[in-house]
């Protein structure tokens, strides 16, 4: 057969070898154990969880082996490109911390010696290496249809050859250089398929980093690797980007298993050296209304777009924290002996990451949260705040700016200073609705029925001689004097012995002033709350819970 001049007709304008191609992509230069490792997404304006999960695991692996670590956009799927998408890769990527060594930026610079990084910039490079198989008869152009149906056609032959198990037949497969030549005289647009070699019976085996040896049925179509609009779809480009880039492990989802053994084909055919495939497990979810598990979905769950996190405020410790606890449970036992290191010194390898599918839990991420925020300064967490409602909520941040002592104050509460502090905020977006009482003078009251009187009948004696406390003590102090006189015990031992004796406790007398002030039977310390208030509008509360 003409195999190279057929080639030829194809592509007559690529002049670009495969040699001076593989030249300006020299080995790398690698100390032992380093690894170099990519994250490759498709921009589709969106990004999961899950690929944020690869990139977060690329990214140790290569800082934690003094590796290399490059950002590779995936852009040749054309139906798939949305606006701006590109930009929201590197929003993530950017206010996640994760640095790359080498990557395109935004304005279209290579920063790295093995680019361009962004694979519609690599066209000439893919068809060089298609017109060179062509040439070895190791691939052949297909003119059955034009583009719109190629994946149609496709997938016909593929259920065929489910059912009956045979070889595919492809009518372009050993097209004559005459026929090829009217083809193209025609004006006609093809896609270029692999010649496969396989029959269907063939089994091969492959080692996965994470799962092990792996063994499934060999590659046995003739898939496409260059389209009709002269692009190639992501198994080419990866082969031939992985391998001009120097990767030494690529980590990427489990969804790709099943396609393993066609891209080892086309390794084969390319005369390339297989890189080393690491296939994470996906994130999976208990479903909430059959409580079964089952992959997180874009659709149904917010918390699958990494822009969520942005969104609800969770400091960005937080989720990745969560991520690595998902990687490795070990991370859990190390937060522990070593509460006060960054979790970048939590150092892991390949064989430590999970090969089960974790299972997101935002309880468990609201912990982790809890005890991460619980441990930053009410200064910081003020500004924290602020930050994250000048993005998500501008008249808040107007009222935090305005009132910035006051603000801090409040964050400090139970939190500077204090042995344990208290453990309950977990992002900055819940912060306006945990702090609702310090916004709003309450519209309702957590009291129970038959204290309503009681209630009104101690704060009618409260208000009228309240004056500020100097301290929390003197607070405490003041209500257990009033309530002694008013008939409530002092004492909780002969309050317990006979309740009946008694109108209440001094806890009770504390409720009451507590629900009075934030509506709740449980905030954090109630003098701190009154000092923010201020004298009159504590008056004015005691009073609204009077005439209530
Ligand atoms: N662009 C592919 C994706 O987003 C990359 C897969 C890989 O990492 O090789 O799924």
């Amino acid at each position: 057969m003409d195999y190279k001049e057929i080639a030829e007709l194809l592509y007559p304008n690529v002049k670009l070898s495969v040699e001076e191609i593989l030249k300006k992509y020299p080995k790398r230069n690698l100390k032992e154990g380093q690894i170099v490792t990519r994250f490759a997404p498709s921009p589709t304006g969106f990004m999961h969880i899950g690929n944020f999960f690869q990139a977060f695991i690329s990214y140790n692996l290569a800082k934690n082996t003094d590796g290399i670590l490059f950002l590779r956009i995936e852009d040749t799927d054309e139906k798939r490109k949305v606006r701006q998408a590109k930009a929201v890769i590197y929003e993530v990527l950017e206010r996640f911390g994760l640095k790359f060594n080498e990557y395109q930026t935004l304005d279209g610079e290579d920063i790295g010696d093995y680019g361009p990084y962004v694979q519609s910039q690599r066209v000439d490079i893919y068809q060089a290496f298609a017109k060179k198989l062509v040439s070895e008869g190791k691939a052949f152009p297909c003119f059955c249809k034009k583009t719109e149906g190629k994946e149609d056609v496709l997938k016909l032959r593929e259920n065929k050859f489910e059912e009956d198990d045979e070889k595919e037949y492809d009518a372009c497969r050993d097209l004559s250089y005459e026929e090829v030549k009217q083809h193209i005289l025609n004006g006609d647009s093809f896609a270029i398929r692999l010649k496969t070699k396989n029959t269907g019976k063939e089994r091969i085996k492959f080692n996965d980093l994470i799962k092990g040896e792996l063994e499934a049925k060999a590659n046995a179509k003739d898939f496409v690797i260059v389209k009709s609009d002269g692009v190639p779809p992501y198994a080419f480009a990866h082969a031939i980007d992985d391998t001009l880039m120097g990767t030494t492990v690529a980590v990427r989802g489990e969804e790709y298993i099943s396609s393993t053994p066609a891209h080892l084909e086309l390794f084969e055919a390319l005369g390339f050296t297989p890189i080393n495939y690491c296939h994470n497990p996906l994130i999976c979810k208990i479903d909430e209304k059959t409580g079964n598990r089952r992959k997180i979905s874009k659709r149904y769950d917010p918390e699958a777009n990494m822009m969520y996190y942005f969104e609800q405020g969770y400091p960005i410790e937080s989720v990745l924290e969560y991520l690595l606890n998902m990687i490795n449970s070990g991370f859990e036992i190390w937060r522990k002996n070593n509460p006060e290191l960054p979790w970048q010194d939590f150092k892991f390898g390949i064989n430590d990451i999970t090969a089960v599918a974790p299972i997101f839990d935002l309880v468990k991420l609201n912990d982790i949260s809890k005890n991460l925020i619980a441990r930053i300064s009410g200064e910081k967490l003020y500004s924290n705040w602020l930050t994250w409602a000048k993005e998500y909520d501008k008249v808040l941040a107007t009222e935090l700016e305005g009132n910035s002592e006051k603000y801090i104050k409040l964050c400090a509460m139970d939190r500077d200073g204090a042995t344990k502090p208290r453990k309950d905020i977990y992002n900055y977006a819940m912060m306006k609705e945990y702090f609702s009482y310090i916004f709003n003078a309450p519209k309702e009251y957590e009291l129970e029925e038959n204290d309503a009187e009681k209630a009104k009948e101690f704060l009618t004696e409260y208000v009228k001689s309240f004056a500020m406390p100097s301290s929390n003590e003197e607070w405490f102090e003041q209500v257990k004097k009033l309530a002694d006189k008013l008939g409530y015990a002092t004492d909780n031992k002969a309050y317990k012995q006979n309740p009946d004796a008694y109108k209440g406790n001094v806890a009770k007398a504390c409720e009451f002033i507590r629900v009075a002030i934030t509506g709740r039977k449980n905030s954090p310390t109630l003098y701190t709350i009154m000092l923010i208030l201020g004298e009159d509008e504590v008056k004015n509360r005691l009073n609204k819970l009077i005439n209530y």
